[in-house]
């Protein structure tokens, strides 16, 4: 192994959340993988073939660069559309190309027209609506120039798609809010159709607003984060148990990060151990050098208070942690060898290191911890 860490990637999980996932929408509701954040830190390359092994056929991105990604790792033909950045140069690509995109502004419309013009290939383009979230999209102001461009190039855009992003409804502290983002798409959406603009999906709902707002379903839900096994928030997962308490977790993680110990070290009582003063060795100890530290993904934040697996048992980490590697304290696991499998992230043994303690030690979001995985680092599939 040339790398000093690997990620497996669990295909049966993928399975498991995706039948869980398609079990909470009408049948013929398409089901979007989200994969941007190189697929939550899975790897797009590796998780894209993935997913169409599991009946994904749509697949959403935030940007040009990693759809351009994503349709070298595809495996058979599939619906692609970015939800956010393409510069002007790679509009034309993305057209000829016959991807999907969000279209949020005057300029983005008027630059699609002409760009489908010119290549005689119609534009998919989705209308982003501005609903509350204040972030993009077209204002109820902007909407009779949309209509006019829209009628005016009926030739060479093709309305595939009116759509909205929710701020925040995996928190219930939102919900007022939800809702009214929720009218104000509806009421935008009947001022559209009463001009003859008629869409040909409406999609608004990512997975919390999924789990929790049925009405928010229309023609396809946008999934990313319980595709790869994590609830959107604490809360959203308390609803669900709320709903059914006979029901265990139904959402199964895909990741493991694993890395190995490096080597082994005894260090007298007394000792300082690492950078500076932060851990001073209470007895005599066994430390392993684990060869993974910030540079990869494993947060400085962790300094003292990580925990890792290591022969089925619990390890702590033990001073700073450094750019590529951190001392674990294996003086009670005396089975401890150089080249041991260690469990950063994941299961071993009845133990398991799971994102979310992982997440609130690092104050970081599932979300954010998972995209900071390093592309660099292998990621391997397994059943
Ligand atoms: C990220 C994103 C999603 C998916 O959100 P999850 O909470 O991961 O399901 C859906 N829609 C848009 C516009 C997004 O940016």
């Amino acid at each position: 192994m040339l790398h000093s860490s690997y990620i497996e990637i669990s295909k049966s999980a993928l399975q498991a959340n995706l039948d869980f996932i398609r079990r909470q929408v009408a049948p013929g509701v398409q089901v979007s993988s989200v994969i941007k954040g190189n697929a939550y830190g899975h790897g797009i390359e590796q998780f894209a073939p993935l997913a169409q092994d599991c009946g994904i056929g749509h697949f959403s991105v935030f940007s040009a660069d990693e759809a351009q990604r994503l349709l070298q790792s595809l495996t058979a033909p599939a619906t692609v559309l970015i939800m956010g950045y393409i510069g002007n140069a790679a509009l034309e690509w993305a057209v000829a190309e016959g991807i999907e995109f969000y279209v949020f502004d005057l300029d983005r419309l008027a630059e699609a027209a002409q760009v489908s013009e010119r290549l005689g290939k119609p534009a998919k383009i989705h209308l982003e609506l501005e609903t509350g979230m204040n972030r993009t999209g077209f204002a109820p102001a902007d909407l009779n120039a949309v209509q006019k461009m829209l009628h005016k190039n009926r030739r060479h855009l093709v309305l595939q798609g009116l759509c909205t992003h929710f701020a925040g409804a995996e928190s219930y502290q939102n919900h007022e809010r939800v809702l009214t983002q929720l009218s104000r798409f509806q009421a935008q959406r009947q001022r559209l159709s009463q001009s003859g603009i008629i869409p040909k999906q409406l999609h608004t709902a990512c997975s919390a607003a999924m789990m929790q707002y049925p009405d928010t379903h229309m023609d396809m839900v946008r999934i990313g984060i319980m595709q790869y096994g994590f609830w959107p928030s604490p809360e959203t997962y308390s609803a669900f148990r709320s709903r059914h308490p006979e029901s265990p977790d139904p959402l199964r993680r895909l990741i493991n990060w694993k890395s190995s110990i490096m080597s082994l070290k005894h260090v007298p009582q007394g000792e300082y151990v690492g950078y500076g003063t932060s851990f001073q060795a209470p007895r005599d100890m066994v430390l392993a050098m684990v060869p993974v530290g910030y540079a990869w993904g494993y947060s400085r934040t962790l300094s003292n208070q990580g925990q890792v697996l290591l022969h089925g048992q619990k390890a702590n980490v033990v001073g700073i942690v450094n750019m590529n590697g951190m001392m674990v304290d294996v003086t009670d696991i005396p089975a401890a060898q150089k080249g041991d499998e260690v469990v950063l992230l994941g299961k071993q043994g009845d133990h398991s290191i799971s994102v979310a303690s992982f997440a609130e030690l690092s104050e970081q979001l599932n979300y954010e911890l998972l995209t900071r995985l390093p592309l660099n680092i292998p990621r391997f599939i397994i059943d």
